[in-house]
């Protein structure tokens, strides 16, 4: 809390205590001095001439009077109707006599003051401080909070950045332009406006969004989604308004928006409503989006590890238009990642980098950033002059083990059945005809995938025959066939193709009409969502009967794609070893490596 607050608070602490105080001394002072005689003995005293002075107020009388000893006493009396009173205060020669106000009425006040006071204090502490801890920066509300890269700090290039080519390859046209703008206006190019980064959590594209304003020797705003989406409605949409607008006056700028999916989840989505502040945030998101041109020379660019669950209303053109995966890096990418950090580190000559890199697949830029550091702090801990090869070693074990792991251990087991899966999607695609040509294939993870078959259609289709659909599941279901037949045990990993399989087949059998069982009906309309059980209500539209045969016809045309795999990979086994093994030592194949081994195997359909 602000030094102002800190006094005000203090000060009604004080005036508290001093109201409380007064009252309490009031009532005690009347309570134990005064001493309340009968209006007799009141009467009595005043004849014999006792009473040294009367002050009359509203409900009782009170003064001093002078007892038989001669001491001073105080005496309250309640009055009686006595119109001659003050005419015998003259005749025995009382002092001083005066009327008073009411002096229980002014305690009363004094008391109602106090809980006035009392609730105030309350009111304070519950309400206003709640308030205050929310709306610490009350003064600067809709205000980004986007930190402005300021030119003393250190400056990210892309030689930074090791070990994602693809990205920077992609960037690089980002950085031209940001360096000069007037050049591209020129010539009239469309630039894209919004940059979209995804991959897993670790793998550097915060570094890379960095780097791009580092480049080109412009502002670079950094943001998060989170900082958006805040406890009042409206102030996420302001913030995004005035984060633009600061950019707009330093263009040309890059403007960073990190775990973009905290305010760009998918609107609607879920049962039980939508996030209003969120969702006000994103549209203000997608209203500056459209609102600003490319050549006004501010680019923005977006991270998450969830491009899943962005709206799709973000990804559309002219919007986030340009999608840069950032893949976890290869055995090539470890190396020169462990090289950057590792500048700064004292190494002794016997430490391999290629042997680190070679023990770590799976690791991200992070976790490899981390493994470099945690070697450093075992060295000195152990007052060596260099880092040596064990202390590497150890560091990976304590990198696995901590908890600021990015991204998950690719143990040797896990390595070979990964490797069979992929190289068994491969092997089938390219035994068969009419599917795409594999461009690569690695056993990195992307995404949620272990693996990944890259496969590249040769020109534009809009038109899938039957057999291309049926191919394309025999290449799905290939992984998991692999697996089966190398490990005679089947892993978890075969999930998404299976899923993508059955959907395949259920759309063959209900929508395009290619199964003779059932006929050219289709079964169900295409793109209708299911929207909160207003199918379930309305029914699937046949009978049970056709249901079971639907299951029956999905179920076989997967069967028979399978045996068909099986069969392929079976009688090309040696082939099958051969990229697998290749998948191992590499982790990623490109298109001619796979094509030379193939050539080399003399596989046959
Ligand atoms: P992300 O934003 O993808 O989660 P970051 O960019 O925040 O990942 O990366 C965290 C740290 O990991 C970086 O600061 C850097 O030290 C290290 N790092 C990640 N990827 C790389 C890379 N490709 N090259 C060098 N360092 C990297
Ligand atoms: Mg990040
Ligand atoms: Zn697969």
């Amino acid at each position: 809390m602000n030094p102002v607050g800190k006094n005000i608070k203090q000060l009604v602490l004080w005036v508290l205590a001093f109201f409380l105080l007064l009252a309490l001394f009031q009532s005690l002072k009347d309570m134990n001095t005064e001493e309340e005689i009968p209006y007799s003995s009141f009467k009595a005293k005043l004849h014999e001439g006792q009473i040294l002075d009367f002050t009359w107020g509203n409900s009782v009388l009170r003064g001093q009077y002078k007892d038989e000893k001669g001491v001073l006493r105080h005496y309250k009396v309640i009055p009686l109707p006595d119109p001659d009173l003050v005419k015998e205060l003259d005749t025995y020669k009382v002092k001083t006599y005066q009327g008073e106000a009411d002096r229980t009425w002014m305690t009363a006040v004094l008391v109602n003051i106090g809980w006035v006071v009392l609730f105030i204090a309350l009111w304070y502490f519950v309400v206003i401080r709640q308030v205050q801890i929310g709306g610490k920066q009350a003064l600067s509300f809709g205000r980004s909070r986007a930190k402005l890269q300021n030119a003393k700090s250190k400056k990210y290039t892309f030689s930074d950045v090791a070990g994602c080519d693809e990205p920077k390859e992609e960037l690089q046209e980002i950085v031209e332009f940001l360096k000069d703008p007037a050049k591209f206006q020129k010539l009239g190019g469309k630039i894209p406006k919004g940059v979209l980064l995804y991959g897993l959590p670790g793998t550097g594209k915060t570094l890379l969004a960095r780097a791009v304003a580092g480049e080109a020797g412009v502002p670079f705003f950094s943001s998060s989604g989170s900082e958006f989406v805040e406890m009042f409605v409206g102030v996420g949409a302001a913030r995004v308004r005035d984060l633009f607008e600061q950019a707009k006056k330093s263009a040309p700028a890059v403007i960073f928006v990190d775990e973009l999916d905290a305010v760009g989840r998918h609107r609607f989505a879920g049962i039980g409503g939508g996030h209003d502040e969120r969702e006000q945030t994103l549209n203000q998101l997608l209203v500056e989006l459209d609102g600003f041109e490319s050549k006004e020379g501010v680019i923005l660019i977006g991270a998450t590890n969830r491009p899943d669950v962005l709206d799709p209303a973000l990804l559309r053109p002219g919007r986030f238009d340009r999608h840069i995966n950032v893949p976890s890096p290869d055995l090539k990418g470890r190396e020169a990642i462990l090289k950057v950090h590792s500048k700064g580190v004292k190494l002794a000559p016997e430490v391999e980098l290629s042997v680190i890199s070679r023990r770590t697949p799976g690791f991200v830029g992070a976790d490899l950033a981390n493994l470099v550091n945690e070697a450093a702090l075992l060295a000195a801990r152990r007052n060596k002059t260099s880092v040596e090869m064990t202390e590497m070693e150890e560091a990976i074990d304590r990198v696995i083990a901590g908890p600021q792991r990015k991204s998950r251990m690719i143990q040797d087991k896990e390595k070979r059945v990964i490797a069979y899966h992929e190289s068994g999607h491969t092997l089938v695609a390219k035994m068969l005809p009419n599917t795409d040509p594999v461009h690569k294939v690695t056993i990195i993870p992307r995404g949620p995938a272990l693996g990944f078959t890259m496969q590249l259609p040769t020109e534009d289709r809009y038109l899938t025959s039957r057999t291309e659909i049926l191919n394309r599941l025999c290449v799905l279901l290939g992984g998991r066939c692999a697996e089966e037949l190398i490990f005679d045990e089947i892993t978890t990993g075969a999930a998404d193709d299976l899923s993508k399989a059955t959907a395949f087949a259920q759309r063959m059998v209900t929508e395009f009409g290619m199964s003779e069982k059932l006929g050219p009906i289709a079964y169900k309309k295409p793109d209708e969502e299911i929207f909160l059980g207003r199918d379930i209500a309305r029914g699937q539209g046949y009978s049970d009967n056709t249901a079971q045969l639907i299951d029956n016809e999905v179920k076989r045309i997967i069967q028979e794609c399978q045996d068909k795999a099986r069969e392929l990979l079976k009688k090309n086994k040696a082939v099958l070893d051969v990229l697998a093994q290749r998948l191992i030592e590499k982790e990623i194949i490109e298109a001619e490596e796979i094509d030379a081994i193939f050539a080399a195997g003399g596989a046959a359909a």
